[in-house]
């Protein structure tokens, strides 16, 4: 069936499948023996996809007080936010109860008009992420876990003396990242693993002290290279000897600023192939950014994975749709966003973790069960919005608000825009749906135009004033602030971070870390696929490479022969 967006600013024509439909009638919610069929969905994928990260604000933290004990937290939501907002300590304590908050539903009026005015009376969790945050001395992180002595990095877990990244695990002494695992020492590196002691490389694996690499595998001082595998002192992919590697390596990086490197770098790189797509181990399956999966289509950032379609950034998952975040053991979830931890049989719902089962348009839920329209459950079994009912009651109300829900043409539909608490701008979806300030306040969406504090420091000192030379930067550079060159915000230089460059031996960032971020991120493809011929056997293929880009782009088998 191929409909069009119902986005009056979008209409973009879209195919439902036979396929689709069968699969979301396996994973619809049940009650009481019955089947309550999800309804195939009025909007196209991509509309779909930025809803759903319009509710996630990963990056934007402020300092604020805690509504319950009066302390200072940091919280993805700002103070004056309509809603209270608990430390995490407060948060889970028994000082409250989400159900004091419950409500009749009120078959007169829609559904998400009720759940909105639910939503801002109960109490917010201040960030999403472990409770440890602020013993491990990672306050200022968001969508993470287990970290310790970090600094401003996001939907990251496991990771220590880190700062700057996103998307990083299991990785150490790492600044300015973004999908690293596994990995020590490295400094703008983008989709890396296993990696030690690298700078400004991507798509790497297993290597070790390396610098403008770019798709290589276990090779070790190397430089300036593309498609390398298991090579030693080699620079522009020219095999060397170990003492002109380093000698011609010292003469280049002491003759040339690191904007000539990076520029010259690009230029000679658009000579190698790539491969159409990053997927390894997939099987039927199609997207970008794939590591073992089977039967997974249309999907971005997914590894361990069965039976998924139109998902994002979803590990250990199966059987799910529409769904981005983050997995870890989840089943039959669809139009949800940020589902973790054993939850199974979620539908419509934000951030709900922690083995929930059968969530019907829940927020911010933990270890919850049978719930429909429910907010800030640390445990709960047949509420709807956030009132108590018996199973009988919750049985018999469930089919009628559905058909209510009908009625007002909200079944089947992810919370409205307008329940997202952040302003668009601050949200994952304008990373990968960008719109200007007038597109989003056309349609009625929350924009906010950035500000910063003017740092209280000695001076403010233009970044193209600095050396270019990390030998030439004294100690006092800790008690400046640097003006972004391309952004003119201020920004500082930590302790830990001037430490970490001299170690590395790389300038001092000339650009704010915001703008550092979303440099990184445009240096990835993006969420789209596009039928373009493989370069050296005209094979058609689908890949996140547009046809327009001037990167030679070649199918699995040509890319292989070519490497290996
Ligand atoms: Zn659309
Ligand atoms: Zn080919």
């Amino acid at each position: 069936m191929l409909k069009t967006c119902a986005n009056p600013w979008c209409r973009q024509p879209f195919e439902i499948t036979e396929d689709d439909r069968e699969f979301s009638e396996k994973i619809s919610p049940v009650i009481a023996g019955k089947t309550i069929p999800i309804p195939p969905p009025d909007h196209c994928p991509d509309c779909r996809q930025q809803q759903r990260l319009s509710f996630r604000n990963e990056r934007k933290l402020h300092k604020r007080t805690c509504d319950l004990t009066g302390e200072t937290i940091i919280s993805m939501y700002p103070a004056g936010a309509p809603f209270p907002v608990y430390s995490t300590a407060g948060w889970w304590s028994d000082k409250w109860d989400a159900r004091d908050f419950g409500r009749d539903i009120d078959f007169s009026r829609p559904f998400f008009e009720q759940l909105a005015e639910l939503c801002i009376k109960v109490p917010r969790l201040q960030n999403v992420g472990t409770s440890d945050m602020k013993k491990m001395n990672s306050e200022y992180v968001n969508f993470a876990g287990w970290n310790k002595n970090s600094y401003l990095i996001f939907d990251s877990d496991y990771n220590e003396d880190c700062s700057y990244s996103n998307v990083i695990k299991h990785s150490k002494d790492c600044i300015d990242c973004s999908y690293v695992s596994g990995s020590q020492l490295c400094h703008e590196c983008v989709d890396c693993t296993d990696c030690y002691a690298l700078d400004h490389c991507q798509r790497c694996g297993n290597c070790n002290t390396g610098i403008f690499l770019l798709s290589c595998t276990g090779c070790s001082d190397c430089a300036f290279s593309c498609n390398l595998v298991s090579k030693k002192y080699c620079l522009w992919n020219e095999q060397l000897t170990k003492d002109d590697y380093t000698r011609r390596l010292k003469q280049l990086m002491d003759e040339s600023t690191m904007d000539d490197l990076m520029e010259r770098f690009h230029q000679f790189s658009l000579a190698y192939p790539r491969k159409f797509c990053a997927v390894v181990q997939a099987e039927d399956s199609s997207g970008d950014y794939i590591t073992n999966a089977q039967r997974c289509s249309t999907c971005f950032n997914i590894g361990e994975a069965q039976d998924l379609r139109y998902c994002d950034s979803v590990y250990r998952a199966k059987d799910c749709m529409d769904v981005s975040s983050f997995g870890e053991g989840i089943e039959r979830v669809s139009n949800s966003g940020t589902i973790g931890h054993g939850s199974a049989g979620i539908h419509f719902c934000f951030d709900c973790v922690s083995s929930c089962a059968d969530l019907l348009y829940c927020l911010q839920c933990h270890q919850t069960k049978n719930c429909f329209g429910c907010a800030g459950f640390r445990s709960g079994n047949y509420c709807i919005l956030n009132k108590q009912y018996s199973k009988d009651e919750y049985e018999t109300l469930i089919p009628k608000i559905v058909e209510h829900m009908r009625s007002t043409k909200e079944w089947g539909q992810y919370f409205p825009l307008s329940m997202s608490p952040f302003p668009y701008n601050e949200t994952v979806a304008q990373e990968y749906f960008p719109l200007t300030k007038e597109e989003v306040l056309k349609r009625a969406w929350k924009w906010k135009d950035e500000s910063d504090e003017i740092p209280k420091v000695d001076r403010i000192i233009p970044a193209n004033q600095l050396p270019d030379s990390i030998d030439q930067i004294p100690d006092d550079i800790l008690n400046w602030a640097i003006e972004c060159d391309a952004t003119k915000r201020p920004f500082r230089i930590m302790k830990q971070e001037l430490h970490f460059y001299r170690q590395m031996h790389v300038p001092v960032p000339r650009l704010h870390p915001d703008e550092r971020h979303r440099r990184r991120m445009a240096l990835r493809n993006p969420r789209k696929l596009w039928k373009r011929e493989c370069a050296k056997c005209h094979k058609s293929m689908a890949t996140s490479y547009a046809p327009d880009r001037p990167e030679i782009v070649y199918c699995e088998e040509c890319y292989l022969k070519e490497v290996y």
